[in-house]
């Protein structure tokens, strides 16, 4: 074979790799029998070279001896000119000596005399096909884990970047499905173009990609999100569309490598949620304080996560009374989660909750919070039986499917009355989807489970929430209350709450009362429950037990038959 046969085979096999993406390419010299791989085919299958002669043969060595036969006959149609190509799957060994599915596409490009002059293939593994994001041919989620591990591995520094289109699904129920992967198309093309040199891009789940660079800091980053944004905004065009698409972004600086991929992940999310659902899109740096603190905050959260998958050790529950407004005797009990080990001592939950909730563990904490909450309840019931054992219940465990049955189940097990236990949700469960919520809540409240919305009013969609979902009883934020005696704002808005409570029949509880003053003046208004400083913080059950559980109230208890 000559210089001039092997220089062209190389140029023509540089042009045809960078168009086959994702797959392993071929490229054969049909007169001298010499081919050209690709170099991640040769590491995958352990090949002797990217270069090979009679690579036909060596090949289908490799192929399952069952789909063998067929391999090397398409190959002999092909080289006898009986056929110009073949489109087939087969079983391959790579170089772990496992089997993987492969198809392989090839075709014969003849000269213009009509004799064959190169054969052309490409590979696509299905054993690395998660890998590679089909729609746009990026790496995946799984590829975008792999990566964090090994730069955690090598200890390197890097800034990524977790960025995401807002209410894509309008854009496909607007114009199909079909536009809405090609508008991800196009905004993959974009973020590869504008990070070329400077980071790798990911597609994750949904609308969502990622960037990792180690060379950028996070003010770059900013700046490079933040052109990328003014872009999207306004006149951004896809096969002649123009749309204005809106994007958030979550940053996290890692420099620090005994943590979990997961953790990080959870920080990124956590950030992106936050520019998402606060700031408008703005990036939001995952702890924009210096790095030691979030070196500090990421290896907290790391711990925590462990203690999840450790059986939830270190967590435990404090209680905190609710008490009835009119009469003050004991009504509901908030259960309220902390954390606690030797390194990190006590851990409040706002500390770790917010981006807990985004890690796919979360629910096994929540089951954990739950059946706690139900057993501890249990020996209140004892003293109080119409008491109302209140759990909080993050948006991410809605998002299980299972969740109300495996609340009806516990609730079975247990034995706990579903009368005398309260879910406390908030209005970010909006994010889910509204019609399996609807029917999980009517569920849940079918078999007498009742439903808090808290912190109500905190957020945009409250509102929109209890027009949708049965409310059992609305809980005021403490923000609204803290200066209500003062403040002719805050009087306004208590008495817009409680009038709307009970246009739904709902009850209203108010958090946060911390002085008789406060209880006092709230009192003009209809509000059935106070909760707050000035009648306990949340303490320890044995405390509770301690303070309003005493001998006479199990007496009395016995007395009155319990109403539901
Ligand atoms: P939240 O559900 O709104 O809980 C009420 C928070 O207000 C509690 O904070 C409580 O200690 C505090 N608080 C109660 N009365 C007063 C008062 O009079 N003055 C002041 N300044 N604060 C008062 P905590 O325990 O730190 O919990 C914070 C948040 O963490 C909770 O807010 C809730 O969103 C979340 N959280 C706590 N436990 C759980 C849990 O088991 N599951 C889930 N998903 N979230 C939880
Ligand atoms: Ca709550
Ligand atoms: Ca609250």
């Amino acid at each position: 074979m000559t210089e001039k046969a092997k220089k062209k085979l190389d140029s023509l096999f540089e042009a045809f790799s960078i168009i086959a993406e994702g797959k392993y390419v071929f490229l054969t010299d049909m007169r001298h029998d010499y081919s050209r791989w690709s170099q991640k085919a040769v590491d995958f299958f352990d090949l002797p070279s990217v270069y090979m002669e009679n690579a036909g043969v060596v090949w289908a060595a490799h192929i399952h001896p069952d789909d063998r036969a067929n391999y090397e006959k398409s190959i002999q149609d092909i080289f006898s000119g009986k056929s110009s190509g073949h489109d087939m799957q087969y079983r391959a060994l790579a170089g772990d000596g496992n089997y993987v599915v492969c198809t392989c596409r090839g075709v014969v490009i003849s000269d213009p005399e009509g004799n064959p002059d190169y054969f052309a293939g490409a590979i696509l593994n299905h054993g690395m096909l998660s890998y590679i994001d089909v729609v746009t041919g990026l790496r995946s989620l799984y590829g975008f884990f792999d990566d964090l591990q090994a730069l955690l591995w090598r200890q390197s520094d890097a800034v990524i970047m977790l960025t995401g289109i807002s209410a894509f699904s309008s854009i496909n129920d607007l114009y199909g499905y079909t536009f809405g992967n090609n508008v991800l198309n196009s905004v993959s093309t974009l973020l590869q173009r504008e990070f070329a040199n400077s980071g790798a891009v990911y597609r994750l789940d949904g609308t969502k990609f990622a960037i990792i660079s180690h060379v950028l800091d996070v003010d770059q980053m900013r700046d490079i999100y933040n052109r990328i944004r003014d872009r999207l905004a306004s006149h951004y065009t896809v096969e002649d569309e123009k749309l204005s698409l809106s994007i958030n972004a979550g940053i996290l600086v890692v420099d620090s490598y005994d943590v979990s991929t997961e953790t990080l992940s959870s920080c990124l999310r956590y950030a992106y949620y936050e520019s998402k659902n606060k700031k408008w899109g703005n990036a939001v740096v995952f702890s924009d304080k210096i790095s030691a603190e979030n070196q500090q905050r990421i290896e907290k959260l790391n711990v925590i996560r462990r203690s999840v998958t450790d059986g939830c050790t270190g967590f435990f529950l404090y209680y905190q009374p609710i008490v009835d407004a009119k009469t003050e005797e004991l009504h509901c009990v908030e259960s309220l989660i902390r954390w606690k080990n030797n390194e990190f001592g006590l851990v409040p939950p706002n500390d770790f909750i917010p981006v807990l909730e985004q890690d796919i563990l979360f629910p096994e904490l929540g089951r954990w919070i739950l059946r706690r909450a139900m057993e501890d309840g249990k020996k209140l019931l004892e003293y109080y039986p119409n008491l109302i054992v209140n759990v909080n219940i993050s948006y991410s465990q809605l998002e299980v499917s299972t969740f109300s049955s495996e609340v009806i189940q516990m609730l079975d097990d247990l034995q706990f009355p579903p009368q005398n236990l309260c879910l406390e949700i908030t209005e970010r469960c909006r994010m889910l989807d509204i019609t399996m919520l609807k029917n999980m809540f009517r569920k849940l409240q079918s078999h007498g489970i009742r439903i808090a919305l808290d912190d109500f009013g905190t957020g945009y969609s409250s509102i929109g929430l209890i027009r949708d979902i049965p409310v059992n009883t609305f809980k005021i934020d403490r923000e609204y209350v803290k200066n209500v005696e003062q403040s002719s704002a805050d009087q306004r808005t208590v008495q817009f709450i409680t009038k709307l409570a009970e246009s739904f029949g709902a009850e209203v509880c108010v958090e946060g009362v911390e002085t008789a003053d406060m209880r006092d003046f709230l009192r003009q208004y209809r509000i059935s429950s106070f909760q707050g400083y000035l009648y306990s913080k949340p303490i320890p059950i044995e405390d509770l037990m301690a303070k309003y559980c005493t001998p006479d109230k199990l007496k009395k208890s016995h007395e009155a038959p319990a109403v539901s």
